[in-house]
């Protein structure tokens, strides 16, 4: 009967599920949902949805020749129908496919079919710090030591590479399955192609923007470690610095460099806040300051955290 049918087929999958643990999201994957990369002859399975963005859904893949999984940037022709659109992704993968670094979202590959252009890219399935933060309200300092110490690291990295990154954010700072931070969304980053040349256009998300970008100063790296430091205030304090209800008095307040750092937090984590929040960008730290700064010394340090921080306090040291 039809019954005994399906008590077969589920026996069969629970089988497969604990003869192979890596293959337990297998049933995610729809095998009706086949994408194909022609030139490298790469079949894929679309699996879960993870997240959704300006231009793209972005889905696990599942690669078919190596059963690895990896994040799919799925992104339909007709919405890059025009030119400065698709240049924008060339750009995004032509600035990440040469990054290598254990806090940068790796690149994998890149092709299109007739309906849509993919941008495959390591899998960071816990989500982003946004989510995070959301179950969390504000985490505890050794948490944003161990955060902070990833995300400089992997910032130096983009940095010596000549790139500028221009929209580091929470949301685009991912986790994967052992709690790595990776940076994600190179769809703003420029190069720099000489030493003490000045970007113009304004770009950013109005929370995280720096004051020299806001005012067409000219900008460089140092709009990076502006970000930084409204990342490492939104992590302990809850939201970032410069919030308002409104765009205007968001743009007043950053230009003003007006923001109050509650006492709550310990004098190193303000002191490092401070000095990344410098309204000249020539006066804020450089990365390499950065890192050693007080602040990474000045309190318990882990070297890994547990996955149940992504939704409660962790006891720590
Ligand atoms: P867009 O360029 O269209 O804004 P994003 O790069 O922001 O697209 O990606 C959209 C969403 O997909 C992100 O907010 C995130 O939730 C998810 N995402 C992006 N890259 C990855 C990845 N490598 N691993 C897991 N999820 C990802």
């Amino acid at each position: 009967s039809k019954n005994d049918d399906k008590s077969t087929s589920h026996v069969h999958v629970s089988r497969r599920r604990t003869d192979d643990s890596s293959r337990s999201n297998i049933n995610h994957f729809d095998p009706n949902c086949i994408i194909y990369d022609a030139e490298t002859d790469t079949t894929y399975i679309r699996g879960r949805l993870l997240g959704k963005g300006g231009f793209a859904r972005c889905y696990e893949l599942l690669d078919l020749n190596t059963n690895k999984v990896y994040a799919g940037k799925i992104i339909a022709k007709t919405r890059i129908a025009k030119p400065h659109q698709r240049q924008k992704i060339f750009r995004e993968v032509e600035l990440q496919r040469d990054l290598m670094h254990c806090n940068v979202v790796g690149f994998h590959s890149y092709f299109e079919d007739d309906q849509n252009v993919y941008i495959v890219l390591e899998v960071c399935s816990r989500k982003s710090l946004v989510h995070m933060l959301r179950q969390r309200k504000t985490l505890t300092e050794p948490e944003v030591r161990y955060y902070m110490k990833h995300l400089l690291e992997g910032v130096r990295y983009i940095h010596s590479k000549n790139i500028v990154h221009r929209d580091l954010k929470l949301g685009n700072m991912l986790l994967n399955e052992n709690m790595n931070v990776k940076i994600a969304d190179f769809g703003l980053a420029t190069r720099v192609d000489y030493e003490g040349e000045k970007k113009m256009t304004v770009c950013g998300t109005p929370n995280y923007i720096a004051p020299e970008v806001l005012q067409k100063a000219g900008h460089s790296y140092e709009a990076d470690v502006w970000s930084l430091g409204c990342v490492m205030y939104a992590l302990l304090v809850g939201k970032p610095p410069f919030e308002t209800p409104t765009l205007k008095e968001t743009y007043n307040r950053i230009v003003e460099n007006c923001y109050c750092i509650p006492n709550t937090l310990s004098e190193s984590a303000r002191c490092l806040i401070q000095k990344c929040l410098t309204p000249e960008p020539e006066l804020r730290p450089s990365l390499d300051q950065l890192l050693v700064d007080k602040f990474f010394t000045a309190g318990f340090h882990p070297e890994t955290l547990p996955t149940s921080c992504c939704s409660h306090v962790p006891k720590l040291p």
